[in-house]
This record gives structure tokens, C-alpha cells and sequence, in this order.
């Protein structure tokens, strides 16, 4: 058999930092980059004694990005003790939510792909801290203790490796839109976990899952998966048995290693947390979040193609706040929807591109793209002449009247010297005026390049063209 012959099953776990100013359990302030172990007290060193206080905006966070998943959330959901060891995490267990989660049932929309991925459950915990290697010796920052997360896990409904990426960005966008995640991957803010198991296809029952632990990247994520997958289809061709197991991705061998024959349920000793009541949720609250969700991003896409956008201009507009924001900024200075468009999501999408900015870094203004759409509308600048000024603003950061005199790029608008060239270029070319004039009127192409290039392309094309149509007819 070989790969086409085998069905990839991918279910996804993503936890996610959620944007509080403080720490799930205690006041301690959320600033991973601080200097290692300053943000911390008693409550997430978890020194004997101290009792773990509930962070609400961590829970309206998490209600948000449940609700805006489609999740239903549970009016009573429970607080429970998760036992492992590793050096960074001081209680020796992490407060997680696990029989009872904050939500669950819920569903994302894979855009372009008419796919559904359901989600299975969304639940609350703390972060652990970090470990720091160095060759000698390790290093424990406990800054990232009790850092809120939600940790959203699919249902195994996705299967192939491009679905897998779609989820994750159609997810990271959501939950930025929301404000819940800053979800910056490789700062950390959004970290996945796939299992991956393969079967032949046909088949209906799920094979033995690798797991591979916290990766930070989507490329990271997609050559996990690929390898993975790849691996078990050959281990099933040698016949072997496969046996559940977690690995970390080795980002520089693009290996899996192993980390450990997976732990069940039982390993982690779950019990209910006593330090902590259950969570209660009232309608009452869940209706006020649900009102002030924003338009999502799928809403959105539909919305912008519904008013006549390509998929594609649809797409960047949804993905990012600021481009939708930039062109509004650009049809309140008075640019119309098709100006906008051609000079935002064509022109400086492929000056971004090239430079590989970021539209943040980009140093014009709507109002000053606006001035320039406008100087092109009035015929004070030519095309060309409009996308060389606005490559120099991007440049300069300067105004757009203020740098169209400075690179002296106004149109020529004066018929005196627009006749006055067109009449020169007749003069200079009699081969091509006697062509035109025995029927071979594409000869003006020529005459108007001719004449542009003396006019330093500055003059409007179709004024020129006129102009010359004028001359020769009159020279008949
Ligand atoms: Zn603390």
C-alpha cells in the first residue's frame, strides 16, 4: 500500500494565554518578559497556606471565545488538581478544569474549504513556568506560573495537513478579533498540540494517536504532522504495532523524539480542587458577553463578498483588524470602493509584500493615500506617476502634495505643451504618420510612447492620444 491509500485522522489541542493585566489565581501581573521570577508571590509559588482566588476577567475571556466557537456554556463547571512533576510547576499540579468544563459542543468553519471542524470542549487552567537550558545547568523562571490559559481541543474531524492550518489561523483569528488571545505563536500566546493517527482508508475505527507537545509555529506544526503520519504508515507496512505515544518535535533534525509513552487519565491523579467552589455562571451573564461579541471574521468574509469584494481583498480585509480600519479611513477621505481597493489591497498589499512589512509599519496615512487617489482622479497624476509617489511616501513618510513637487511628478496638463510635443514627434517620425494615414492606425501606439517618454510619462495617455489623433487628421 502506499500513503494515498491511508486516511490521516488529526484532532487539535490549542492553549491559548488569554490577555488579562493578572494571573489566574492571584494578582501577580501577567509579563512573561519581566525579569525572571519577579512576578510572583506565595499563591502561584504555591507555598503552604495560601488559598487561590478566581481571576473574573479570565472567565469572561473564556466565556467569549466559547461563545463566539458556538460552544454551549455549562452554568456549573469545576475546578480540578492535575498531578505531574516537572521543575517548573512548584504545587507539583496545575488547576485545570476536567469532568465538568467551563464549555463545550461547539464548531469552527475552515474558510474556503465548506468544512466544519467540531470542537469538543473548552476549558480553563494556569500556565506552568519556564524552564531555561543552558549546557551546563538548567534554569526555572516561575513568571509564566499561573498565567491564564483556555485550552480549546477539536473533535479528530480534521485530515490532512492543510485543513490542520486553516483551523489553527481561522482560531488564532477569532480569538485576536474577540480580544481574548493576543495568540502571537512564537511569543508563546498560542501553543498546539496535534494527535495524529493514520488507518487505511475505509476503515472506520481510529488507530493508536502520536501526540507532539507544544509547538510554536505553523511550520512546526505542519512538518510534526507530515512526519508523523508518515511514520506510523510505515511502521503499519512493517506490520509493527503502534503504540501511543507523546513526542517533541525536534525543530533543527525535523525529528519526533519521545517523550514518554503517553500517560492515561489515571497518572495525572485528577481530583477536584478543594482550595476553589465550583464556577457558577449565570444566563443573565452569558447573555450580556454574547451581546457584546464583535462581528467575527467568517460574518465578516461573508459580508465584504456579499458587498462585492473578491474572495480574495475579503480575506485580508477579515484577517486583520487594521486593514478593514485603513479602508474605512480611506472612503471616509472621500476615495470610492474601487479606488480604495485598487490602492490599498492591490498597490500597497505588493509594497508591503515586497518589503515584507506589515501594514502598521506602513508609513502613509489614509488621508494622505486618499490625496494621492484624488490627484489621480483630477488627472494631476499619471498612473505611474501615482504608484512611484506612493512608493516614496511609503518611503519618506511625507505628504502626498508635498513629495509630488518634491519628485516634480505632476502631470503635464497644459495643451500648449502637450501639442507642442505631439506636434514635434509627427515631424520627427513622417515613415509613421504616412503608415497611420494609409490605414495602419496602430502606428499611434508608437507615436504615444514617443511622445510620453518626452513628457517624462507625466502627461495623461489619453489626453495625448487625442491630441496626436487631432494632429494627423488635420495633416490628412
Ligand atoms: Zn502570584
Amino acid at each position: 500500500m502506499q500513503s494515498k491509500d491511508y486516511e490521516i485522522i488529526i484532532g487539535l489541542e490549542v492553549h491559548a494565554q488569554l490577555a488579562t493585566s493578572s494571573k489566574m489565581f492571584c494578582r501577580c501581573a501577567v509579563d512573561v518578559d519581566a525579569k525572571p521570577n519577579t512576578k510572583v508571590c506565595p499563591i502561584c509559588l504555591g507555598l503552604p497556606g495560601v488559598l487561590p482566588q478566581v481571576n473574573d476577567q479570565a472567565i469572561k475571556l473564556g466565556i467569549r471565545a466559547a461563545l463566539a466557537l458556538g460552544c454551549s456554556v455549562n452554568l456549573e463547571s469545576r475546578w480540578a488538581r492535575k498531578h505531574y512533576f516537572s521543575p517548573d510547576l512548584p504545587k507539583g499540579y496545575q488547576i485545570t478544569q476536567y469532568e465538568y468544563p467551563l464549555a463545550e459542543h461547539g464548531e469552527l468553519e475552515l474558510p474556503g474549504m465548506n468544512k466544519k471542524v467540531r470542537i469538543r470542549r473548552l476549558h480553563l487552567e494556569e500556565d506552568a513556568g519556564k524552564l531555561i537550558h543552558s549546557t551546563r545547568k538548567t534554569l526555572v523562571d516561575f513568571n509564566r506560573c499561573g498565567v491564564p490559559l483556555a485550552e480549546i481541543v477539536s473533535e479528530p474531524d480534521i485530515r490532512s495537513v492543510e485543513e490542520a492550518d486553516a483551523y489553527l489561523k481561522e482560531l488564532r483569528l477569532v480569538l485576536r478579533a474577540l480580544g481574548v488571545s493576543e495568540a502571537e505563536m512564537e511569543r508563546g500566546h498560542f501553543r498546539c498540540e496535534p494527535n495524529i493517527s493514520v488507518r487505511p482508508k475505509g476503515e472506520a475505527e481510529l488507530g493508536a494517536r502520536s501526540e507532539i507537545k507544544n509547538l510554536n509555529s505553523f511550520k512546526a506544526v505542519r512538518e510534526g504532522i507530515e512526519r508523523a503520519a508518515k511514520d506510523q504508515i510505515e511502521w503499519l507496512e512493517a506490520g509493527k504495532e503502534i503504540v501511543q505515544t507523546t513526542y517533541l518535535w525536534d525543530e533543527k533534525l525535523r525529528e519526533l523524539r519521545p517523550m514518554r509513552a503517553k500517560e492515561t487519565a489515571a497518572d495525572y491523579r485528577y481530583f477536584p480542587e478543594p482550595d476553589l467552589p465550583p464556577l457558577i455562571i449565570t444566563e443573565a451573564e452569558i447573555a450580556e458577553i454574547k451581546a457584546s461579541l464583535p462581528e467575527l471574521p467568517a460574518a465578516k468574509r461573508k459580508r465584504l463578498i456579499g458587498a462585492d469584494f473578491s474572495e480574495q481583498d475579503a480575506e485580508v480585509l477579515a484577517a486583520e483588524p487594521r486593514w478593514e480600519e485603513y479602508f474605512a479611513g480611506l472612503l471616509d477621505a472621500g476615495a470610492s470602493i474601487k479606488e480604495a481597493s485598487t490602492w490599498l489591497l492591490n498597490e500597497t498589499r505588493g509594497i508591503l509584500a515586497e518589503r515584507k512589512e506589515t501594514l502598521a509599519e506602513f508609513k502613509v496615512v489614509p488621508d494622505e493615500m486618499a490625496a494621492l487617489i484624488g490627484f489621480l482622479r483630477e488627472g494631476k497624476l499619471t498612473r505611474p506617476a501615482a504608484k512611484e509617489l506612493l512608493t516614496a511616501m511609503a518611503d519618506k513618510g511625507k505628504g502626498a502634495a508635498e513629495l509630488m513637487e518634491e519628485l516634480d511628478l505632476e502631470a503635464v496638463s497644459d495643451e500648449g505643451l502637450l501639442e507642442e510635443t505631439a506636434r514635434k514627434v509627427i515631424e520627427e517620425n513622417p515613415d509613421a504618420c504616412e503608415r497611420y494615414h494609409k490605414g495602419k492606425t496602430n502606428v499611434i501606439g508608437f507615436l504615444l510612447g514617443r511622445c510620453m517618454a518626452k513628457l517624462r510619462g507625466k502627461a495623461d495617455p489619453k489626453a495625448v492620444r487625442e491630441m496626436l489623433m487631432r494632429l494627423l487628421s488635420e495633416g490628412k
